[in-house]
């Protein structure tokens, strides 16, 4: 079922975060794209994760989110791959006060860099027809205990390897998220191009 072959992430990816106003307040967004046409959509890893198109009601797929200096890991339930993607303070101290995320997954390219309107016709554009994929979380989804301990791969869940610290995961507490390193093999994690 986790054949690495289903896994479409030779490609080379783009990704955008940004913070908007919602009917439930603020959120805080990430798009995932392909980022040439040569490069492979993203609706098989975002159906195999659990994501739904926008005429589904929004799904909570167990999406794992860990945060480091400057850009952040968006672990994909049942896929067993994250996405790495750049991220900015104002984004990652929003997601680090526990505030909601919504992640976008997008089967059509979209070049890196790409400014906010191309961003809006894009997410317009795709919304009817369902080329985009979505789901939401919070920084304190979890988590095993020996993950948050860095004694397993906070990505694929296996112990043994080359584990190397990747940033913190977060755990709920009654004082707000509590901060853990963890660690993750190499290979798990899938690097991305630089934003805009
Ligand atoms: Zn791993």
């Amino acid at each position: 079922m986790l054949a690495t072959a289903e896994r479409p992430l030779r490609g080379e990816l783009s990704a955008w975060t940004w913070i908007d106003s919602t009917p439930d307040g603020l959120v805080s967004l990430v798009l995932i794209t392909p980022a040439s046409e040569s490069d492979p959509g993203l609706g098989p890893l975002a159906e195999l994760a659990g994501l739904l198109p926008p005429s589904a009601p929004l799904p909570s797929p167990g999406l794992r989110l860990v945060l480091h200096t400057d850009h952040a890991m968006v672990i994909l339930p049942r896929a067993e791959t994250a996405l790495r993607i750049p991220t900015d303070e104002g984004w990652a101290d929003f997601v680090r006060r526990g505030g909601t995320v919504v992640v976008i997954l997008g089967e059509q390219s979209l070049e890196a860099g790409a400014g906010r309107e191309a961003l809006e016709r894009y997410l317009i554009a795709a919304m009817l027809p369902g080329r985009i994929w979505l789901g939401k979380t919070t920084i304190a989804a979890d988590h095993t205990p020996a993950q948050v301990r860095g004694e397993k791969c906070i990505v694929c869940g296996q112990p043994g390897g080359t584990l190397t610290p990747v940033g913190y995961a977060y755990t709920p507490t009654s004082g707000g998220p509590l901060g853990w390193p963890v660690a993750a093999h190499a290979t798990c994690p899938t690097a991305l191009e630089e934003e805009s």
